[in-house]
């Protein structure tokens, strides 16, 4: 018995791909099948979160619909890794909103948007948020640079904490008691898996579109979107260690390392999501899971908001619209912090976790 419906079409189409082993080879997922001969529910979340949706085995499976066997592997797996972020959520009272996710990214965007502006108004100097402001401090005459960093540290740290929580059950639920607590092979096997997206390549062709071609386009996309966001990061941490170590006060000069990061990380967050989802758009609907649709268009668009709100800062930071586009930037940013644990970013953090425990099964066979 599974404890859901697409548990028990998942257990089915592992108990059919595991008789037929037709796509063995395409990714990461077959193989981690094939050393089970049944499937629990912690093993259909383990094995969800390994595939990739590259949509090959749909393309190859001769058992797919209108066959009567309906199988569906890439479909399923999106709709069960969906389920399962909801299964493993913290806290337990937030689960449900994954499936809601849409609504509720866009009423925190667009509530966080406006208790900026507000904030600016009644707490900070309304006349800096419609002038031009230059020189060194010039955004935090807008909003304090202290209190910039209570906000902002407080929503990541919640960020941090609940998204840890979640994930230490998935691992607990997939992982062996025999696992060593630091496997440091394993983790660097999965972390070099997971930066180059090995499995993102349906076997070496590249992604399925759905169209009877292949093409790798999407993998290119994911790249700009992943780095973008690490150099954006990295960015904000310099950033940090200029104003704390050395005294070096923000809006840097463009050739600044902060903002040679954040532009080219600006850059990657604006392309890569635009490109993610106008394949998503494009692509065969039997691959997607469609109830998941929300939450993956949700995700993308916070990135990609946020990209082009901080280039348009960066851009017109010295004229008057730097007061407001500061407010709407950092609004965008603060909703996608706060909603980490609750959206598609937790897929990576999963997956990685799923390629870390598949390296330790291919080195000892479960
Ligand atoms: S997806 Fe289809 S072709 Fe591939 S292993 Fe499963 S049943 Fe066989
Ligand atoms: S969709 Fe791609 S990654 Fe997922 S199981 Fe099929 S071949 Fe593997």
């Amino acid at each position: 018995m599974h404890a859901t419906e697409t548990l028990a079409e998942a257990g089915r189409l592992m108990t059919i791909c595991n008789s037929c082993r037709y796509c063995e080879g395409l990714c990461a997922m077959f193989p981690a099948m094939e050393q089970r001969r049944s499937f629990a529910d912690t093993d259909l979340n383990y094995l969800a979160n390994l595939c990739h949706a590259c949509g090959a085995c749909y393309d190859d499976c001769q058992f797919a619909p209108p066959h009567d066997f309906a199988v569906n592997v890439p479909a399923t797996m999106a709709k069960l890794r969906r389920e399962s972020y909801d299964a493993y959520v913290w806290p337990r009272a937030f689960s449900g909103v994954f499936a809601r996710n849409g609504l509720v990214i866009a009423t925190i965007a667009a509530a966080a948007v406006a208790a900026f502006i507000i904030g600016f108004v009644l707490i900070g100097n309304p006349e800096a948020l419609f002038t031009a402001q230059t020189g060194p401090g010039a955004f935090y005459r807008v909003m304090p640079h202290n209190t910039m960093v209570a906000v902002f540290g407080a929503a990541f740290l919640y960020a941090i904490v609940a998204t840890v929580i979640g994930l230490r059950r998935f691992w607990i639920d997939i992982a062996s008691p025999s696992s060593p607590l630091v496997d440091r092979p394993a983790l660097a096997g999965a972390g070099h898996d997971a930066a180059t997206l090995r499995y993102l390549d349906g076997g070496g062709d590249g992604c399925a579109d759905g169209e009877g071609a292949v093409k790798d386009r999407r993998k290119l996309y994911h790249h700009l979107t992943f780095y973008g966001f690490l150099l954006c990061f990295l960015s904000t941490s310099v950033a940090s260690v200029w104003h704390y170590a050395f005294d070096r006060i923000a809006p840097y000069p463009w050739w600044d390392l902060p903002v040679v990061f954040g532009t080219l990380g600006g850059i990657g967050i604006t392309i890569g999501p635009a490109g993610l989802l106008a394949a998503k758009f494009r692509r065969d609907p039997m691959l997607l899971d469609k109830g998941g649709l929300g939450m993956d268009v949700a995700f993308l668009a916070m990135l990609f908001l946020t990209g082009v709100t901080g280039l348009a800062l960066l851009v017109l930071r010295a004229t008057p619209a730097m007061g407001m586009l500061l407010a709407i930037h950092l609004g965008v940013v603060f909703a996608l912090f706060i909603t980490i644990p609750y959206g598609k970013f937790v897929h990576g953090l999963y997956r990685y976790l799923a390629l870390v425990r598949h390296r330790q099964e291919q080195r000892t066979p479960a």
